[in-house]
């Protein structure tokens, strides 16, 4: 029976940790992939182009944006970060499940663009261990932590707008939570309705 891909959209603030649970979680899983974004933001340490990021000038994701490649596009914290449309439509119809790890205004693109999207919000355990998290990363300046911190809390505000929350506290329940939450929505009757009636019939 051909089964309809998922289309997941991960958010939170950054030092909530999503990056980590899904690191984690591809390490020994392959059922889905990771969608890989373009940005104007210049590689950070051990990032590779293609893998982490596609790292793009600004004039070039501006192209991008008018040939309407993106399935979302925001601007964070002076960057700008796309999804590339083609790439994850096709994959999902081909069957495969999608995982963006994207902004809060890219979220609410794709829920627009792609209502059928399942949305998981990533929190901290409170905002002194989210500023923690931050410092220890050790690529902020005062001014960027403020920044930062700010930015964290209008996005929590947010989550509202989200199917699912996960905190982050400990890191190995977080992980199953999220399993958890795919592997449900896999089993969910309207996404597949259609086709499993299909398959039934067919072998009547
Ligand atoms: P970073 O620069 O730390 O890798 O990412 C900064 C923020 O950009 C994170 O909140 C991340 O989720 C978001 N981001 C990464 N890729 C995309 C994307 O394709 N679209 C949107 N809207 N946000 C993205």
């Amino acid at each position: 029976m051909h089964k309809k891909g998922n289309l997941f959209v991960v958010s939170g603030p950054s030092g909530a940790g999503k990056g980590t649970i899904i690191r984690e979680i591809s390490k020994n899983d392959n059922d889905f992939k990771l969608s890989v974004s373009v940005t104007t933001r210049a590689p950070r340490n051990k990032e590779i182009e293609g893998v982490n990021y596609y790292f793009k000038t600004k004039e070039k994701f501006m192209d991008m944006i008018e040939n309407d490649e993106f399935l979302e596009y925001a601007e964070v914290y002076d960057n700008f970060y796309g999804t590339p449309k083609k790439l994850v439509l096709e994959a999902v119809e081909k069957g495969e499940t999608i995982l963006l790890e994207i902004d809060i205004q890219g979220a609410i693109q794709v829920k627009k663009n792609y209502p059928e999207g399942i949305f998981i919000f990533i929190l901290p355990p409170t905002m002194a261990e989210l500023k923690n998290r931050i410092i220890e990363r050790g690529s902020e300046t005062d001014e960027t932590l403020k920044k930062r911190m700010l930015s964290a809390f209008h996005e929590i505000s947010y989550m509202e707008k989200y199917d699912y929350f996960i905190i982050n506290d400990v890191l190995e329940d977080s992980i199953k939570s999220f399993k958890s939450i795919i592997k449900a929505e896999k089993c969910r009757v309207m996404a597949n309705v259609k086709n499993l009636l299909k398959t039934y019939e067919e072998e009547l």
